[in-house]
């Protein structure tokens, strides 16, 4: 686990990458989820509590190589919980197969302001296949 680094990923690269069975998208915004909507098929573990819930979120990823991190800028909450995730596998004995660990530049906001799909189901977690976008 030695030397993995967080690296950024564009909205654009997103869009096109997003259906890849090895990719989990994972939104660390706190309460404004549930009003702002979601990039469709995001998991949701807040910022607020995220180290708590580290190892569920292993759990739930299990089969992703890559997991992108967002806030609603990633400026701050999306990319220090991405480092909190990479400081636990660093300091963790089991290889959990997590290859790449990456920031979506500009968040989410960044994202809808784009014109990108927002989902606005209530699902926890979001089921991509039911969401119109
Ligand atoms: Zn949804």
């Amino acid at each position: 686990m030695a030397g993995r680094s967080i690296s950024y990923i564009t909205g654009s690269q997103l869009l096109s990458l997003r259906r890849q069975p090895t990719i989990a998208i994972v939104d660390v915004r706190d309460d404004e989820r549930t009003h702002d909507g979601h990039i469709s098929g995001s998991l949701h573990y807040a910022s607020d509590g995220f180290t708590d819930n580290i190892s569920k979120l292993i759990h739930e990823v299990k089969g992703k190589d890559t997991l992108v991190f967002h806030c609603a800028l990633s400026q701050v909450r999306g990319p220090s919980c991405a480092r909190k995730l990479v400081n636990y596998l660093e300091n963790s004995k089991e290889d959990v197969g997590i290859k790449n660990i990456m920031v979506l530049e500009r968040g989410f906001n960044g994202w809808e302001a784009s014109g990108r799909p927002v989902c606005r189901c209530k699902n926890v977690p979001c089921k991509e296949s039911e969401c119109a976008s």
